[in-house]
């Protein structure tokens, strides 16, 4: 498992559970989906009723778990989590759907992974708070209409665009995370330094959160980490030597980029000229399967600039050169 992994493992699971702000107030970063989270909330708070729908999408370990939590404390109402991949039935749905009290919420993650079927049901449920039953087979099968009570779906997920339109068009409100900036990590980074009792200077947070990619999963991470790091080694104190100490040990450069991200960059611009390059060429070349340098590195380092896909291949953007401080060829294709 990669230290900068932005998905959690079952090892960060526990870790995290504890570090999750508990209310929107405590919650730093994301501030126009804050805010308007917040009024929806508060505004279903006076009314006495449910909120619209919620909508949550943006990239792994930004948040999106940790606000339907938040949905469900604000409103003061229970929180039922389930995902997609484990409803493969519209039955499966039914049975959770005809289980829930009023008012309850449910956390649907990684809703773009549901069934066909379980979608269909979905639509009716969030529109009139019912589900048709079907009862028996074939010619002689009936639909037999459950009322629900009132309840809010908190949907979330990494990829919006793979929703069918008539599902999204059932959330009353949708909410975009993006990756959070060097500022809001530290505010979170200090947080959790509280919460987990070690002492923490701003130099150290500032270095874990400027190597941390935007994302508070990652953050919190490495924040573990160095934290072993001090433990072992130092004071306990989580400081700007214990940060470079333990983040040179895990292979996590000033950037945020590990030993493949480095190894790609490396292999297009030393051995490819820049490139372009095909992808199964430049993974044979780190020694890796193209899937993994296509699914695992290449997202960070297009999103930041460090490569370009073009149509003949991978290239290195001008931000690899100078990130492994190397002159350009004069050939180089960007
Ligand atoms: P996934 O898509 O993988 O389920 P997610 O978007 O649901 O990820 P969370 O599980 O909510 O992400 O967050 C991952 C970790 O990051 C948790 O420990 C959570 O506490 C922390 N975290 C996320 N956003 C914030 C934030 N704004 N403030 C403090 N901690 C945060």
């Amino acid at each position: 498992a990669r230290v900068v992994d932005p998905a959690g493992t079952d090892d960060d699971r526990a870790a995290e559970a504890a570090l999750r702000p508990r209310r929107l107030s405590e919650f730093p970063g994301q501030p126009r989906v804050r805010d308007q989270l917040g009024l929806v909330l508060e505004a279903a708070r006076r009314r006495g009723g449910t909120p619209d729908h919620v909508l949550l999408s943006g990239p792994p370990g930004l948040g999106k778990t940790t606000l339907a939590m938040i949905v469900a404390a604000e409103l003061e109402r229970p929180l039922r989590l389930t995902s997609g991949p484990a409803i493969q039935h519209a039955g499966d749905l039914a049975a959770v759907l005809s289980s829930l009290d009023e008012g309850e919420v449910l956390f649907l993650d990684e809703i773009h992974r549901m069934s066909r079927s379980a979608e269909e049901m979905l639509y009716l449920a969030m529109e009139d708070f019912r589900v048709d039953v079907i009862v028996g087979k074939g010619p002689g099968a009936t639909a037999i209409p459950l009322e629900l009570p009132p309840f809010t779906v908190v949907g979330a997920t990494t990829r919006a665009g793979l929703l069918p339109a008539p599902l999204r068009d059932r959330f009353g409100f949708t909410g975009h995370l993006d990756y959070y900036d060097t500022a809001d990590l530290v505010t979170i980074l200090h947080r959790s330094a509280r919460l987990l009792g070690v002492e923490a200077d701003d130099a150290g947070i500032l270095e874990i959160a400027g190597r941390s990619r935007g994302t508070p999963r990652i953050a919190n991470r490495l924040l573990r980490r160095v934290r072993d790091w001090a433990q072992v080694h130092g004071e306990g104190h989580v400081d700007l030597a214990a940060a470079h100490a333990a983040l040179t040990l895990f292979d996590v450069d000033d950037a945020g980029l590990d030993r493949l991200d480095r190894a790609v960059l490396e292999a297009l611009c030393r051995r490819f000229g820049g490139g372009p390059v095909g992808l199964s060429t430049l993974a044979v070349a780190v020694g890796e399967e193209a899937d993994t340098v296509e699914t695992v590195a290449e997202p960070y380092l297009v999103r930041e600039g460090y490569i370009v896909r073009t149509p003949r291949g991978r290239a290195a953007a001008p931000r690899a050169w100078t990130h492994l401080g190397i002159e350009p060829p004069r050939s180089a294709p960007l």
